[in-house]
């Protein structure tokens, strides 16, 4: 049915190469592309399938990645690379013709910012040359988004509350490790919070609002208020919500460590001096962190993601929670993977499907949220993201 070409060979690129060739009815025919070209052939051979070509490519640039879109002629392109490629490979795609999907939104390297406002300038663009962009199509964002356009088509006249509800319950036995790359996250983590509350975002100190939640087959976890990019999209087209906030749970000895980490400067994205050479300390912490593709080994536990939902229903109060557990070790059974690169490969190959298999079609650049939720939702519980839903019953993040 189609080609991908899949840049980035991390946890999540792994999971992309895996889950789509599982399906050769779909994804005719895949190439796995990244910095590092072993990283690449490694993954391939662990997979075991010989329809996956390899290739090395710098994303930043993006000659080079014009040259290897045109000797591969892919119908889409999937970035599982970094947010700071994001909007060097949508201009590839541009000059290419080619549909583009993404899991995070730009960030530039220099400053931790986070917002859509880059990738949607592309909106006309894109338009003109008649092609696609899918953003945010991982988790969260991306599982996110359609669970909130899913409980909008069926459930929901208005939404008004939304609270999206992030819990990592596993442990990897590591002293101290990210999930998922750890210099994006750590940028992600410290920034100041933010939730969105009557037309207005509201600011917060880093880790300032937290409280007990229950997660299903979890228990209660500490889970703190942090700024998340889908909150921006989903206030945006859905203008009902009166108040949208993103939560995710953190451990007492994650958060220890973090907090040393950011008071001996480590964290910092600012550049040194350091033996005549410039060096910025997160990406040196980065260096001496686990990667998040090595965590699977032991990872026990589960995570549960989900979208608390409060609105209106013929004139009725009405509540929807949402959700997806998914565990660490199973994953793992299943492709060496942890669940976090996991529940971000799996949506990624499913827009895929979405837009190969003409699914989800447009021109232009759009959230996921902006598409027929109903094939998606179908899929994932086709493709190992099963997901459960309560209807009216008191929301755990109000108990
Ligand atoms: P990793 O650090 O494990 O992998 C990133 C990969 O990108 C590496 O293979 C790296 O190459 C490659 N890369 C980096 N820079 C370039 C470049 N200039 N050119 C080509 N390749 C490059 O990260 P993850 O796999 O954990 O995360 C991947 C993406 O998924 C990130 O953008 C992250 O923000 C996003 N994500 C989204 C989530 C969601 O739910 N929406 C959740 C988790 C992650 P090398 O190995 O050489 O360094």
């Amino acid at each position: 049915m189609g080609k991908v070409l899949i840049i980035g060979a991390g946890g999540v690129g792994a999971v992309v190469a895996f889950k789509c060739a599982m399906l050769p009815e779909v994804f005719e025919e895949i190439m796995l592309a990244s910095r590092t070209k072993s990283k690449c052939d490694k993954i391939a051979a662990a997979i075991g399938n010989n329809r996956i070509k390899t290739a090395q490519v710098d994303a930043d640039n993006v000659e080079e990645t014009v040259a290897l879109i045109n000797s591969f002629k892919p119908d889409l392109l999937i970035n599982v690379a970094l947010p700071y490629q994001d909007l060097t490979l949508m201009e590839a795609c541009l000059r290419t013709q080619t549909n583009y999907l993404d899991t995070a939104n730009y960030e530039p390297r220099d400053v931790a910012k986070f917002e859509y406002s880059w990738q949607w300038a592309y909106k006309k663009r894109f338009e003109d040359a008649g092609i696609l962009a899918v953003l945010g199509c991982g988790f969260d964002p991306g599982v996110t988004g359609v669970y909130t356009a899913y409980a909008a088509k069926h459930y929901f006249d208005e939404i008004h509350y939304l609270d999206i509800v992030d819990c990592n319950a596993g442990d990897h036995g590591k002293a101290f490790a990210t999930n998922f790359n750890p210099e994006i996250n750590i940028r992600e983590i410290t920034q100041k919070g933010r939730y969105y509350q009557d037309g207005q975002w509201v600011e917060t100190q880093p880790m300032e609002i937290h409280k007990s939640v229950e997660y299903p087959n979890i228990g209660k976890r500490e889970s703190y208020l942090l700024y998340h990019e889908e909150l921006e999209s989903l206030t945006k087209n859905y203008p009902t919500i009166k108040r949208a906030r993103f939560w995710m749970t953190f451990g007492e000895k994650y958060l220890n460590v973090l907090n040393v980490l950011q008071e001996i400067g480590m964290t910092s994205i600012k550049p040194i001096l350091y033996e005549g050479k410039e060096i910025v300390p997160l990406q040196f912490l980065k260096a001496v962190l686990p990667e998040p593709s090595s965590l699977g080994v032991g990872y026990k536990g589960q995570t549960s993601i989900g979208c608390q939902i409060k609105g209106i229903k013929d004139g009725n109060e009405r509540t929807y929670y949402v959700w997806n557990n998914c565990d660490h070790a199973e994953v793992y059974k299943e492709c060496g993977a942890q669940a976090v690169s996991y529940t971000t490969g799996v949506p990624a190959m499913i827009g895929a499907m979405m837009v190969l298999t003409k699914q989800w079609t447009g021109v232009g650049v759009k959230n996921v949220e902006e598409f027929n939720p109903d094939p998606f939702m179908e899929k994932l519980n086709q493709y190992g993201l099963p997901w459960n839903e309560q209807i009216d019953k008191i929301l755990p993040i109000e108990q």
